[in-house]
């Protein structure tokens, strides 16, 4: 038919101007508007297929070739249960899950998991990125989720696959909240597309539709996004811990003549706060650093010259010093120590792994819901949250900047013990506390905290050193093994 109205159209242009008809204007005309809306759907059509080619026709990645991330693995596998076990699923009436997010810093190894993810549950895979979406022109993005979904669906159909993944890297480019960004219609066209779609997926629909998305920061995501039903299961994928490193190594080196096995626990011990791609590209580097030595074997003083050209590539990443580890393992030492003293069993993990702005971590077991405190509990969180930097005091003499946001959590709770008139103030209506009050008994709560903090960790201090060294050789510890350490 398109070709009978095309001919139809030359015929009649030609007929004109036999005739003496002036037909270049009307020619130039429609070539401008073919041209136009040619470029509109090259736009709208940007194939995705291409980027998810990876799974089929490379090597296929599984969960065994992913190091340092048991428990994101756990927690992803359980997740995909209803891709691998559909029949269970729609037997118990299960909604089965739209979404998963996996969160943590560059290079941690969240594509990969969205690849192994794919290979386990034998779906197809198609991968995208945030920023692909995002164009100058009104609904080019949302036209592309359209495309993505579909060619998900045709990937699945030509596969014989029953499930298809779709991957969305750096998720926080096409879903961040909407109304921020200044061309943001454009954007929360986007983002609505993306919902729209999502909602569309139904249990029954062959093939199954999961997506996974990406991101750095799951805190600028659109709320709308979050909820239940769309991306309601977050995946957390951490910096690996030495143990985590050393196994991501032997997974890069693989295929290459290391020297002996002892060095790549001698360089997993010194590359404290290198994510998965750091390590991939180490090992690279110091294959080639071998190579260029016309050395048969890659050794310890490979590995050790390739740290820093890893490092030197990554100036804006900046590692910390060994001397500011130190002090993080006795910070974070100090507030467990106290926390065990004051509440048993309330450290549920520690760790001295650089995670989102913290250089340490120290995780409280989850309490049961508690919306009520008395004086004593509130006076508790303020001991632990000031023992980080009373513990550097009594170790290295003096404090560091590190304790700054413990400070202002230690103030606010003091200032809660007073608004909520369990202070030496008695009942007070906060607004109508003169400033200068407010901070004088402000003071002497934390004073007092401080003083009782200082004496308990003076009288342990055998105790902070023996958690501060385990901290520095194994940089993460559960409950089991800090309660061990203490026993
Ligand atoms: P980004 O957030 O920047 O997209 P990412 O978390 O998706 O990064 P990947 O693309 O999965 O990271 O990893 C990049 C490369 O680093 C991988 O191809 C792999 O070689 C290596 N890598 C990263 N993490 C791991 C890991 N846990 N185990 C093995 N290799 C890893």
């Amino acid at each position: 038919m398109k070709e009978i109205y095309i001919g139809a159209g030359v015929g009649g242009f030609i007929f004109l101007a036999i005739i003496g008809f002036n037909i270049v204007p009307f020619a130039l005309l429609i070539l401008a508007m073919g041209g136009f809306l040619y470029f509109m759907k090259t736009q709208g059509q940007l194939s995705f297929n291409n980027l998810g080619k990876g799974v089929k026709s490379q090597h296929r990645i599984s969960f065994a070739d992913i190091g340092g991330q048991d428990s994101a693995i756990n927690e992803l596998k359980e997740a995909l249960d209803f891709l691998v076990k559909p029949e269970i699923i729609q037997h118990m009436g299960i909604r089965p899950l739209k979404g998963i997010l996996l969160v943590g810093p560059p290079g941690t190894g969240k594509t990969l998991l969205a690849r192994a993810a794919a290979s386990f549950t034998s779906s197809a895979f198609i991968a995208a990125s945030g920023s692909e979406f995002i164009e100058m022109y009104a609904g080019v993005g949302a036209k592309r989720v359209r495309q993505l979904f579909l060619d998900a669906r045709k990937k699945a159909a030509r596969e014989n696959s029953r499930s298809a993944i779709i991957f969305i890297d750096e998720l926080d480019v096409l879903g961040a909240k909407r109304g921020n960004h200044t061309s943001h219609m454009e954007y929360d066209q986007t983002l609505n597309q993306l919902l729209v779609e999502m909602d569309g997926i139904t249990p029954d629909e062959d093939p199954r539709i999961l997506l996974v998305g990406a991101t750095n920061r799951a805190d600028l995501l659109d709320p709308a996004l979050l909820r239940p039903g769309r991306f309601d299961r977050q995946v957390q994928v951490g910096l690996p811990d030495r143990e985590g490193r050393r196994r991501i190594l032997s997974i890069h080196t693989r295929n290459k003549p290391i020297s002996s096995e002892e060095v790549l626990d001698e360089i997993a011990r010194a590359t404290f706060g290198f994510s998965g791609a750091h390590l991939e590209s180490l090992a690279n580097e110091a294959a080639i650093l071998a190579m260029r030595e016309s050395s048969s074997t890659i050794d310890s003083a490979h590995f050790t010259e390739a740290i820093d050209k890893v490092l030197l590539g990554e100036k804006a990443d900046r590692q910390p010093t060994r001397q500011e580890i130190e002090r993080v393992a006795y910070h974070e030492g100090g507030h467990a120590l106290i926390s065990e003293t004051v509440d048993p069993g309330s450290v549920a993990s520690l760790t001295i792994i650089p995670r989102g702005g913290a250089l340490g971590f120290m995780r409280k077991s989850p309490p049961d819901d508690q919306y009520l405190f008395t004086r004593p509990q509130l006076e508790k969180q303020i001991m632990i949250t000031l023992a980080g930097a009373i513990s550097e005091e009594l170790v290295y003499g003096d404090r560091s900047t590190g304790a700054r946001n413990d400070f202002n959590q230690a103030w606010q709770t003091a200032r809660e013990i007073v608004q909520s008139g369990l202070s030496s103030l008695g009942v007070v209506s906060i607004d109508d506390v003169p400033a200068d009050m407010l901070y004088n008994e402000c003071r002497t709560i934390i004073d007092k905290m401080e003083t009782a903090t200082h004496q308990l960790l003076s009288e342990r201090l055998p105790y902070l050193e023996r958690i501060a060294t385990a901290l520095l050789e194994e940089e993460s510890m559960d409950q089991r093994r800090f309660q061990s350490l203490l026993n």
